[in-house]
């Protein structure tokens, strides 16, 4: 039986005035992956990303998640799908409890803040400032705030980017259990030993177009010897290719 394509994005096309950030990208995603994006910076992941969530709009393309158009039912999805925002301004000079509960307020459907503080270890951050909290809190804090709408797509840029080890696991631990909960994650990070461990498929971006994708061991059977590790391949395929004949 084929299994369930959640995310489906078709010859999708970003130009910033004369920078074209996205060329041509088709992939596509089923439920209950972890799917991670990786490239050098600059290469049009964040691009990439911000369409599948309907943040910005494609130029030419389509892109379809959970089975709706992220242009024409942008509305609908959003209530099916979480984002974590950059824990930066946004929520600045509110508490942890007082985001949660703000962002909870903004669904008909959701899920118990208890259990999602429960799940994200935030109970005894509740009445911090979130701007005065380490920067593994505050990622942890903003992908709580993801999971307030239940979402059955998870959509996370670099959560892990600045964190310390414990940090890193602490957020991939999360990951996992939303991945044991037939929830589909779409991640950009630039850590090649995260994505190895924890990321069932991987599309590999280089200057706006997919260079390669696959699982990480069919990628690393790629590279010249067959063997080596995801660090291998990102050095390979996204850094000594790119401009010279990617
Ligand atoms: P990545 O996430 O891989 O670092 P981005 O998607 O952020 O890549 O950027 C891809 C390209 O588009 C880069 O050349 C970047 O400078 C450019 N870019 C990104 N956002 C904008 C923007 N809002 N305006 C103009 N250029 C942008």
């Amino acid at each position: 039986m084929k299994n369930e394509q959640v995310i489906e994005v078709n010859d999708v096309t970003k130009s910033y005035g004369k920078v074209q950030a996205v060329q041509g990208i088709s992939l596509s995603v089923e439920k209950g992956e972890v799917y991670g994006v990786i490239g050098p910076k600059g290469a049009g992941k964040s691009t990439l990303l911000e369409m599948l969530m309907g943040v910005r709009k494609a130029d030419s393309g389509s892109i379809s998640v959970l089975g709706l158009d992220v242009d024409q039912e942008e509305e609908t999805l959003k209530h099916k799908i979480g984002i974590q925002l950059q824990a930066t301004s946004l929520f600045d000079r509110v508490k942890v409890k007082e985001a949660l509960k703000q962002f909870h307020s903004y669904y008909n459907k959701t899920r118990s803040l208890d259990e999602i503080i429960g799940l994200c270890s935030l109970q005894p951050y509740l009445n911090k400032y979130v701007r005065k909290l380490s920067g593994g809190l505050q990622q942890r804090t903003a992908l709580a705030i993801a999971l307030v709408n239940d979402p059955e797509v998870i959509f996370l840029d670099e959560p892990t980017a600045g964190l310390e080890p414990q940090a890193r696991a602490e957020l991939w631990d999360i990951v996992q259990l939303m991945k044991e909960e037939g929830k589909t994650i779409l991640i950009s990070t630039h850590d090649m030993e995260e994505v190895q461990t924890h990321c069932d498929r991987v599309a590999v971006v280089v200057e706006g177009k997919l260079f390669a994708s696959g699982t990480p061991d069919e990628l690393i059977a790629q590279l010249p010897g067959g063997d080596g590790t995801m660090e291998d391949v990102y050095l390979q395929m996204a850094v000594f290719q790119n401009g010279v004949s990617a």
